[in-house]
């Protein structure tokens, strides 16, 4: 059992990711919409809250748990907060990069990594 086997229910994965990714940032109405009745909503605000930490609001991407990056930004705490480790990383990576719609950049800001991580961690998944 995973620490992110909560993603196995998130509305986000069953749908168009670039809803929750919108080139404009105010056309999140949609995704907003399916936070609202997402299950794993609790779970994912956790998330994001942990893996965010208090990076800034333009390190941040994508609606999370109903919460726009700016929202997550200034709710954050001034306390840094520590990414996921080792296989617990991994998962999350991999994770995100199935949802889609993030970059490896994204994906590493919100695993706590570098970019070429996640480059990493995604070609030896391939390589398996
Ligand atoms: S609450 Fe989180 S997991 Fe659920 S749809 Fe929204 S972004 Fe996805």
């Amino acid at each position: 059992m995973s620490a992110f086997d909560w993603m196995d229910e998130a509305l986000c994965a069953q749908t168009d990711p670039d809803l929750f990714h919108p080139e404009d940032n105010n056309r999140y109405a949609t995704a907003r919409k399916l936070c609202a009745t997402c299950p794993v909503r609790t779970q994912c605000e956790e998330h994001a809250a942990r893996v965010e930490g208090d990076v800034s609001r333009e390190r941040r991407h994508g609606l999370w748990a109903g919460h726009t990056p700016y929202a997550r930004a200034r709710q954050a705490t001034a306390e840094p907060q520590e990414g996921p480790e080792g296989d617990d990383r991994d998962s999350l990576i991999r994770r995100l990069a199935e949802r889609g719609g993030m970059t490896p950049e994204q994906i590493g800001t919100a695993a706590g990594c570098t970019a070429r991580t996640v480059q990493r961690v995604l070609a030896r998944k391939a390589a398996a």
